[in-house]
């Protein structure tokens, strides 16, 4: 009889001789431990039990009318302590068993015991080999299907790389090539078996006349700087852009790091986007800008002379209409004349004809300078104007004349869309190697959606006090390509009916000179 943890039964298992025949034939017997017969009180004690005479035992439970049993003997199996059945002899006989054989049976038990007990072993065992088996077995299928789904999105992934038009180099910490499609062969002029594999060093010095120098030298720079810089990358200022000028083609690059592995080191993903058509219709668009800019200079410069001559009577004196009419010309020739300027100066900055004279500069002064140019007119709108400067400024580093245009055009801004009777304030300040320079106003304020476009050429918002003054839409354009020329940052928070603040920001100049000294340095 063995013990079922479960049901707290012992569980008859087999059996021999005429009682184990007849019990086994009645599909053998469950006995509650410590309730229910000699058997179960055997497991429930974990002690011997030896009867000479059963019809005097009350613990006994006849099976049976058909065993003939007079006496029993029943004893543990025991593991220890721990009971997991008993082994149980019947006869037909009183007093049919000695305390001799109590002795035996007992030595007997504990054999079959441990038997049992490394069979039991030995089938859990086996079992759980087999979960473990499959268990392994669904784990292997799992990553196989992995696998197979990883190498399906790959082979996706490379047909898409391999067919868009835009070229894609890959390259890793080490700057060698590790991937290059074939609009990027083409567009760098490079067959494969040169790139695969390449320092992108050792490919310029191989390379040489096939690849453009320059242009490769730019790349390695950018990818020098990416891939020096963890810090830089994790502050999260990863991507670069760059043009390229490559042969005929001009061509935008872009520059990202990508880290394959968590803390693992950064490849550099290279985009390269051929930009050739944009870029000559944007010449041509300078072009025309600068070339009516020079023909409409002349004649405008004429008439305006002619004007002002004509008011300060040297033609005679001229009645009330005819002064007005004078003045309306006037007016209008010195907007048409301010257009022209602004014309030229974007063709300027667009060809780079427009060299920046860089220099150690008090920004302090040069707000003064704007201040007291524009002061008469902010006066006469009876607008408030303030300059809250903290002492001890440091200098910046960049172009005089520029700066100023860039503050002259921010406060008159100011001044044109703030109402009468407004407040204009110009602060500084300045954290490490940057100067913050901000222009804020008390006016019609401008539009989330319009925010977005300011910078943008000719953009003029759609409100009734910016169509009423006028303007050609090209002054924050200019000063944005002044602002970045010097490594600086432009932008605006604006409430539409508040007012708004414009801010940019300029190098600080110990910083921004060696900065733009190593720019200097031969490559
Ligand atoms: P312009 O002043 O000649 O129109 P800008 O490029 O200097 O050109 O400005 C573009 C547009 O941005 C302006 O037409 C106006 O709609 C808006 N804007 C610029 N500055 C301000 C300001 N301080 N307050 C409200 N709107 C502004």
């Amino acid at each position: 009889f063995l013990v079922d943890e479960l049901s707290q039964e012992v569980v008859f298992r087999a059996g021999s001789g005429e009682a184990g025949r007849l019990i086994a034939a009645q599909g053998g017997v469950r006995l509650k431990i410590g309730e229910q017969g000699i058997i179960g009180w055997v497991a429930g004690s974990g002690l011997p039990l030896l009867v000479n005479d059963v019809s005097q035992e009350p613990r006994y439970v006849p099976h049976t009318a058909l065993l003939a049993t007079q006496s029993e003997l029943a004893v543990p199996l025991k593991i220890g302590q721990r009971v997991i059945g008993v082994l149980d002899v019947q006869s037909d006989e009183l007093n049919a068993f000695s305390l001799d054989d109590v002795a035996i049976l007992q030595t007997l038990g504990d054999q079959v015991a441990v038997a049992i007990e490394n069979a039991r072993l030995f089938t859990e065992l086996e079992e759980h080999k087999a979960t473990l088996e499959e268990r392994v077995r669904k784990r292997t299928e799992e990553l196989a299907t992995a696998l197979r789904q990883q190498k399906i999105e790959a082979d996706k992934t490379k047909a898409i790389v391999e067919g868009i038009a835009d070229g894609v180099m890959v390259f890793d910490a080490h700057q060698k090539v590790i991937m290059i499609n074939p609009a990027a062969e083409q567009m760098l002029n490079l067959p494969v078996p040169i790139m695969l594999g390449q320092d992108m060093r050792d490919l310029i010095t191989r390379a040489d006349g096939v690849l453009d120098r320059e242009a490769s030298l730019r790349i390695l720079t950018v990818l020098s700087a990416l891939v020096g810089s963890r810090e830089r990358l994790e502050a999260g200022e990863p991507l670069i852009q760059t043009r390229l000028q490559l042969g005929e083609k001009t061509v935008a690059a872009s520059f990202t790091p990508v880290a394959l592995t968590d803390g693992g080191p950064f490849n550099v993903v290279a985009v390269f986007h051929d930009i050739t058509k944009e870029a000559e219709i944007d010449r041509m668009k300078s072009e025309f800008l600068s070339m009516a800019a020079h023909e409409l200079r002349a004649p405008m410069t004429s008439i305006k002379g002619y004007s002002d001559m004509l008011l300060m009577g040297v033609a005679g004196e001229h009645d009330e209409m005819q002064k007005q009419f004078l003045n309306t010309i006037k007016a209008n020739v010195d907007r048409v004349l301010e257009m022209v300027n602004e014309f030229s100066e974007i063709s300027r900055l667009e060809t780079g004809a427009l060299k920046l004279d860089f220099k150690r500069l008090r920004i302090d002064d040069l707000i003064s300078e704007v201040v007291v140019s524009l002061q008469p007119q902010i006066e006469a709108k009876k607008i408030h104007l303030t300059v809250e400067l903290p002492p001890d400024l440091p200098q910046v580093w960049g172009d005089r004349i520029r700066i100023i245009q860039v503050l002259t055009n921010l406060v008159t801004n100011a001044y044109k869309y703030t109402p009468a009777g407004g407040r204009i304030a110009i602060m500084a300040r300045w954290l490490d190697d940057t100067m913050q320079i901000d222009v804020a106003d008390t006016g019609i304020g401008i539009a989330p959606q319009d925010q977005e476009r300011l910078f943008t050429r000719f953009f003029r918002a759609d409100h009734p006090e910016v169509r009423r003054v006028a303007g050609t839409g090209l002054g924050l354009s200019i000063a944005k390509s002044i602002v970045e020329m010097h490594g600086g940052r432009i932008w605006v928070e604006s409430q539409l009916g508040k007012g708004s603040t414009f801010s940019f920001t300029l190098p600080v100049a110990d910083h921004g000179q060696k900065r733009s000294l190593r720019e200097q340095e031969p490559k």
